[in-house]
């Protein structure tokens, strides 16, 4: 297996450098230099440009691209680095977009509905772009180079619908007519999927192209197979890897790792160094404390830490940011036994299906607010210290046994199968809560299993929640459940006044099988998430502690991110501190103090003593007892992460 050696890694180094025309590509790059700067972080691999979003090359290429600037092979010389060092590289492409070649040849750019052009770089897979340009560059930075690796950029999140010759084309081959100019055509689901078929073939492309030039070579395309692309990885993607938001990615990197982490596919995420707002603030070294907090949720998870760094114009590097990565990787290293190969071992099931996904969203690779319900349904979870993963329709089936619960934001179109198993799932003693518009495309069946007599939607524009004394605002739509077998957990009011009497229902329990069905009659979480109000959140708490006996009892507040993961003899209890101390007005995200949580207390249901509980790493102390299947602990004190490691 290839990919053996990568997952062998923890953490790992990008060094991005998009080049121009008058970039003194290498100029100041020095093998011997590079690698001692490298030395002390001991990474697993690095990573370097071979050609950026401009098109130019960070080599002499002999297909078109070498800036005129370029002093030196960059390429080349970190190359050397590396195996000075002794450890892999990996070569970064620029794949979907490439402005130079897009300036040399218009034909192989997408176009829109009107015939223009998209953007300026962007270019289309069907073109005749990858067979003229892409391959034989690959080909020739494989005899150049051969790289470890490939990681490929600008591929799903530049996927736009294309009006190109080759694309209306190959449409109109296998549908009979022109592509649909608009989303309201009924051949639109099946234009979006045609293009979502030519990026998959595209990917495939490469990397068998790749593979057969050499079959121990990594591939990897940018944000491929994450959240925003939910389809069932490829056999020809060695690992899954994205680069999260350069602010400050706690929260991004847990939504897309505890999705990651059940795929069956070794995974990164990738960090910036520097902090800065796509496009506008300027990159700012980040405050190593503030790389802990998204490296210690990242490997938590399950993931490899990619750090990306940025080398100066010249190529070379600065002492003081590979100092900043050098305690990174004493961060990560004095914790390798707790990220060791290890798999998630949570009670919540949170349902990412790719058919809901596609149906509503935009049809391509959407990270709008097509996810929103999900990034509430995920925050609300992780405050609340649940033990939860991420799921696609077939992990879940998979596993559906293992889970307590399963949770259905805003999931309407699912598969058939899964419906079934769901139904069978809470006849025999599972929980299943659901919100809104989850499972519209089986009504009938939503009905039977939430007890319900009718359901109509969108009945309330908007509604209150009567919770603990006063009336919350769920602004979104409410759909009026009448209840047939379910009970009421909580009232809707389509009143302010706190005053006037609920009329109609919030949430609803349903006593099916020997299972409980709960339905949620708004997208809550979605309102979590846009809102960020934490009182919707205690109300999602209230109602989730209404059915799921949790097996984790956590006195923590809930900047708290828990994950427990499992290995043969022993379970890892994961605790990452997630609060600053700071103002959080304006592009407010440098975080430059972590206030330590004192006296972190927690019950764990546990069928088996322990015979010892250790911390990872030890700077801090913890008591215990077992008591009738009960682990209590205390952690004297939570500084940024550390591990519980729980021996049998
Ligand atoms: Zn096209």
């Amino acid at each position: 297996m290839r990919v053996e050696w990568y997952k062998k890694t923890l953490l790992n180094i990008h060094f991005d450098h998009h080049v121009g025309p008058n970039t003194p590509v290498g100029g100041g790059a020095d093998p011997d230099e590079i690698a001692s700067l490298i030395a002390p972080v001991k990474p697993g691999f690095i990573q370097y440009h071979s050609k950026g979003h401009p098109g130019w090359t960070n080599y002499p290429t002999s297909l078109g691209g070498t800036p005129p600037s370029l002093v030196k092979d960059a390429l080349a010389t970190y190359k050397k680095a590396s195996e000075k060092l002794g450890v892999k590289f990996t070569v970064y492409y620029s794949g979907l977009k490439d402005e130079y070649a897009a300036r040399e040849h218009p034909e192989w750019r997408r176009r829109n509905v009107e015939g223009g052009f998209i953007g300026e770089d962007v270019l289309c897979p069907n073109s005749g772009y990858v067979e003229s340009r892409v391959l034989p560059q690959l080909k020739e930075i494989i005899e150049k180079y051969n790289p470890d690796g490939f990681w490929f950029d600008g591929d799903c999140w530049s996927v736009a619908p294309c009006y190109c010759d080759s694309c209306r084309k190959m449409f109109m081959s296998i549908h009979g007519v022109e592509p649909p100019k608009n989303p309201q055509d009924p051949l639109w689901k099946a234009w979006m999927a045609f293009h979502r078929k030519s990026f998959i073939n595209y990917l495939r492309k490469c990397a068998e192209f790749i593979h057969k030039l050499n079959p121990n070579c990594l591939f990897t395309s940018n944000w491929s197979f994450t959240m925003r692309m939910p389809d069932e990885p490829l056999e020809f993607i060695d690992w899954v890897s994205a680069d999260i938001s350069p602010t400050h990615g706690p929260l991004q990197a847990s939504f897309e790792a505890r999705f990651l982490s059940t795929r069956g596919k070794p995974f990164d995420l990738m960090t910036a160094l520097q902090a800065f707002t796509w496009g506008n603030t300027t990159p700012y070294p980040k405050y190593p404390i503030h790389l802990f907090q998204e490296g210690a949720v990242i490997m938590a998870n399950g993931g490899k830490w990619f750090i990306w760094v940025n080398p100066l114009e010249d190529d070379s590097l600065q002492p003081s940011h590979m100092r900043t990565v050098a305690k990174c990787a004493d961060f990560a290293y004095t914790r390798a036994e707790a990220f060791e190969e290890s798999e998630p071992y949570h009670e919540v099931a949170l349902l990412h299906s790719a058919l809901n996904f596609y149906e509503t969203g935009n049809g391509l690779y959407d990270y709008g607010r097509v996810l929103d319900p999900l990034r509430g349904a995920h925050k609300a979870l992780q405050e609340l210290h649940y033990l939860f993963d991420i799921v696609d329709e077939k992990t879940l089936l998979a596993r559906l046994n293992s889970y307590k619960a399963v949770i259905l934001t805003e999931q309407s179109f699912i598969d058939e199968t899964t419906v079934e198993a769901l139904m069978e799932f809470t006849r025999g003693g599972g929980v299943l809560i659901a919100t809104g518009k989850s499972l519209v495309n089986n009504v009938d069946k939503a009905l039977e299993l939430f007890g319900l007599k009718h359901l109509e939607f969108n009945a309330i524009s908007r509604g209150w929640i009567p919770f603990r004394g006063e009336k919350i605002l769920i602004n979104k739509p409410w759909h009026r459940p009448l209840l047939n077998e379910a009970v009421q957990i909580l009232p809707l009011s389509t009143s302010e006044k706190e005053a006037l009497d609920s009329e109609t229902t919030a949430a609803s329990m349903n006593k099916y099988g020997s299972g409980r069905a709960v339905y949620i009659a708004s997208d809550i979480f979605g309102a979590y998430w846009f809102e960020q109000y934490p009182k919707i959140r205690e109300i999602i708490g209230f109602i989730l502690d209404h059915v799921v006996a949790k097996s984790l009892e956590l006195e923590a507040p809930p900047t708290v991110e828990v994950v427990l993961r499992r290995k043969s003899d022993s379970l890892l209890l994961h605790f990452c501190n997630l609060s600053v101390y700071k103002d959080l007005s304006g592009n407010s995200f440098y975080v430059e103090d972590i206030p330590p949580i004192k006296g972190l207390k927690f019950k764990l249901k546990l069928k088996k003593k322990p015979v010892e509980l250790r911390l990872i790493p030890p700077e801090s102390s913890i008591k215990w007892r077992y008591v009738s299947n009960i682990l209590e602990a205390e952690l004297e004190e939570l500084k940024i992460h550390s591990a519980v490691k729980i021996c049998f």
